[in-house]
């Protein structure tokens, strides 16, 4: 291949879309190389949730609060709809609700609210609340629904952008100035790598110093019977002893000492309950998070079989239908919530090691053209 690029990024994940949108807003020539036909890697695996409320403090809050606004222009510019708005996080327990107000005070909770019990009865007849102790809103999040949006933000930026797309081509090495792949060598001034899970691949080199492990999860897809509209993603008591912006806060400590005994095995599996809704009404819950150096691919039933109970004891459905099954991954072991690097003066590698890489993409690849 003879053409030349300003910029090459591998891989069309999102984070190597958000890389290639970043380079286009900077009137630069643009190609991506991805190794499949469509992506089918986590970016499409995973809620579609743009997480802000939650986030560690510092830098992934605030690499959230910016992609949550780039995501709204690229909704609007390419065509994506945003599925829903917002997050409820239900504190059923007193330890949780203590998490949630300790939240409420820092600078990260100022535009969240916990809601009253009486405001609960009349605003949310969608979720189970007879026990809860709190119910926590934040206004920040948004929902895509990523297999739509993932395939739609890359056609727009071939058809608007003139971003270049090299489908079902492999990155097989990488040069200064080119890379190599199994269909011959794409020459670029610059070159992005976003392998999202593929550690043992061309990047192995770069990254031996660390030992980067992946971790795998589990997700669902259920109907209803009778169709129910709930406007924000929920989540409950578990992931308030997950998310960084809520364990770092005093009161987590006794919430995980009480789930300890009450909610054993679902801790031991890494589940807590995200619960986001599609436009068809159907529902994609999880998560549960094993760590292996590579992800096995057999999903336990026992486990599914614990997301579905946490779903129904915190929405309102009286029957539904599982209608798809499947895992996810991606990489942890890092100390910061994404991993960039230079291993030569024109070559980034940008890999986000936590489940946080919808939510923060543009932010950090606004970060990494800024620094370039
Ligand atoms: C089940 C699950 C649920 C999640 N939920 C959320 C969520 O709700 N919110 C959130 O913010 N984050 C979530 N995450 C995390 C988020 O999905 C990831 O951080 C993000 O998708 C990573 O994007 P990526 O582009 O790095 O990886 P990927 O989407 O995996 O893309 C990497 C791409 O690189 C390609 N590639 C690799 N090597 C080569 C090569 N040599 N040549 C060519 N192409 C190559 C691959 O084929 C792949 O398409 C979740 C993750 C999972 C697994």
């Amino acid at each position: 291949m003879t053409e030349k690029f300003d910029v090459l990024v591998v891989g069309a994940g999102i984070v190597g879309l958000a890389h290639a949108v970043e380079a286009a807003r900077r009137g630069l020539r643009v190609a991506i190389v991805e190794r499949d036909h469509f992506c089918i890697g986590s970016s499409v695996r995973n809620f579609g949730f743009i997480t802000v409320t939650g986030q560690p403090e510092g830098e992934t809050w605030r690499r959230a609060r910016r992609t949550r606004d780039l995501w709204v222009r690229i909704t609007s510019d390419a065509s994506i709809p945003i599925e829903q708005r917002g997050l409820w996080v239900i504190g059923r327990r007193k330890a949780a609700a203590a998490v949630l107000e300790e939240f409420l005070s820092t600078d990260m909770g100022r535009e969240c609210r916990v809601l009253s019990a009486g405001e609960i009865q009349q605003t949310l007849p969608y979720l189970n609340l007879e026990s809860a102790a709190a119910v926590l809103y934040s206004p920040h999040e948004i929902r895509i629904e990523s297999r739509v949006a993932i395939p739609r933000l890359a056609e727009w930026l071939e058809r608007v952008r003139g971003v270049r797309i090299f489908w079902g081509t492999t990155v097989v090495d990488v040069q200064a100035d080119r890379v190599l792949t199994n269909f011959g060598q794409i020459h670029a001034e610059r070159i992005v790598v976003c392998p999202g899970t593929d550690l043992t691949g061309i990047i192995a080199p770069w990254i031996a110093d660390l030992s980067l492990r992946l971790t795998r999860l589990q997700m669902l897809r259920v109907k209803p019977h009778d169709r129910l509209d709930v406007p924000s993603a929920v989540m409950s008591d578990l992931s308030l002893v997950r998310y960084g912006g809520y364990t770092a806060r005093k009161a987590s400590a006794h919430l995980m000492n009480q789930l300890a005994a009450e909610e054993a095995e679902a801790l031991e599996a890494g589940i807590h309950l995200i619960a986001v809704q599609s436009a068809d009404g159907t529902f994609v819950i999880g998560d549960s998070h094993h760590e292996q150096r590579a992800a096995q691919p057999f999903a336990s039933e026992k486990i599914d079989q614990i997301i579905l109970r946490l779903f129904a004891e915190a929405i309102r459905v009286n029957e539904f239908d599982v209608v798809e099954r499947w895992v996810g991954t991606y990489p942890v072991g890092f100390e910061r919530d994404a991993l960039i690097r230079a291993p030569h003066e024109t070559v980034r590698l940008v890999l986000v090691t936590s489940g946080t890489g919808a939510s923060t993409a543009f932010g950090i690849a606004e970060e990494v053209f800024e620094a370039w």
